[in-house]
């Protein structure tokens, strides 16, 4: 296991603990190595797509209305330049019951496909900030050395211009945060005005700056495993027919270490322990599904290397379902599928619908009660 405090021969050890825990409760420091492979360059692509929508949104009007704004202080929000009043709340609140009944469909299908490509936590955290360890700290073993040397002026640079560069990232985040509840102009001109005039504002904002400092260089993937809801729930919303990433041990186990030229007899591990090095949250997938997989797809890239250097065929770890590897069936798409996909697709259109046929003016007109005024 890639991290400071070594592993347990015991095979069934992973259930009783998690691997960011050791024995005496205290955090074990997680060095994953970099991952490298189709899906991660897939992942990276999008990425680069949400990170510019995220920092670029705040930047486009529609007639002079932002694209997105979430004025919780004023009670005013705007949804694709469209603005929507505390009277329009039902809407957010069929909103809300759409997305959460969206949620639970698709984890069912799709098992945690959402927290490995499109979580704004995983895209912050492996996209940019992981990014900018590796490019300053270099990889897991360079990192794991810079932690138990001395300090010395090396590694003074490299602390100085990492944690820097991650508050400046923690600092724009949060600006941006702020620029989608406030708007764009209403930050510029706090950010031109003397600061005595916002002080308010900006301890806001240095506490939001801090939040996420705080998140991307010490608790990490904590917030996945002990902070998010959404991963507190996928005990109860994964079957054994979602889409999960898996490690096929119909065809794997039996593993043994891979010896060239040799009439390989048995699974097709060849227990290199890389899809464990390359986990963010230190897991050995080989162990089935589990909590802390967020669905990263690290582990397919680095075994699917490893098989292709050793000639097997890829995909010893892949998405499937735990049903698919039992029976050996190729992933399908199979009438739950469609029917959940199908009830999905109808949510949306039913909170489209109620977006674009909301009208822009609504009034109840109320017969007033009439006062008798009794003089004496
Ligand atoms: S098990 Fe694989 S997919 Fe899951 S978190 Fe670890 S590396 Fe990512
Ligand atoms: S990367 Fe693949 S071959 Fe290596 S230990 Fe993991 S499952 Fe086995």
């Amino acid at each position: 296991m890639n991290n400071d405090s070594g592993h347990s021969d015991n095979k069934d050890a992973f259930r009783d603990s998690i691997a960011t825990i050791d024995s005496s409760g205290k955090r074990v420091w997680m060095f994953p190595s970099m991952p490298k492979g189709k899906y991660y360059n897939y992942r990276k692509y999008l990425s680069y797509l949400y990170l510019v929508l995220f920092f670029g949104i705040p930047f486009i009007e529609i007639n002079d209305s932002p694209l997105f704004l979430i004025n919780i202080l004023e009670r005013k929000f705007v949804l694709f330049g469209v603005i929507f009043w505390p009277q329009d709340f039902f809407v957010f609140g069929i909103g809300m019951i759409t997305f959460i009944v969206f949620i639970a469909l698709f984890t069912v299908i799709y098992g945690r496909v959402f927290c490995g490509w499109a979580c704004p936590q995983t895209i912050f955290m492996e996209m940019l900030f992981r990014r900018i360890e590796f490019w300053i700290d270099g990889d897991a073993s360079h990192q794991k050395q810079l932690k138990n040397q001395a300090w010395n002026a090396d590694k003074v640079i490299k602390r100085v211009s990492k944690l820097s560069l991650f508050f400046l990232l923690s600092f724009l985040i949060a600006n941006t945060f702020l620029s989608y509840i406030i708007g764009k102009d209403e930050l510029f001109k706090m950010i031109t005005e003397p600061l005595s005039k916002n002080s308010g504002t900006l301890i806001s904002l240095l506490i939001f700056t801090s939040a996420f400092f705080f998140i991307y260089t010490w608790f990490r993937e904590q917030v996945c495993l002990i902070a998010c809801p959404y991963g507190r729930m996928q005990g109860v919303l994964l079957d054994k027919d979602s889409i999960v990433v898996a490690y096929d041990y119909v065809r794997g186990e039996g593993r043994h270490k891979f010896k060239k030229n040799e009439v390989r007899a048995g699974g097709d591990c060849i227990d290199c322990g890389l899809c464990v090095k390359v986990c963010p949250t230190g897991i050995d997938i080989r162990n089935g599904t589990q909590l802390e997989c967020v669905s990263c797809t690290a582990c397919i890239d680095a075994c699917d290397n490893i098989m292709e250097g050793v000639g097997m065929d890829k995909g010893l770890i892949r998405y499937a379902s735990e049903n698919g590897i039992k029976d050996k069936k190729k992933l399908t798409f199979t009438k739950r599928m469609k029917a959940y996909t199908i009830v999905l697709f109808l949510l949306i259109g039913l909170e489209t619908y109620l977006l674009v046929s909301r009208s822009d003016y609504d009034a109840t007109i109320i017969r007033a009660k009439r006062h008798v005024v009794s003089r004496a």
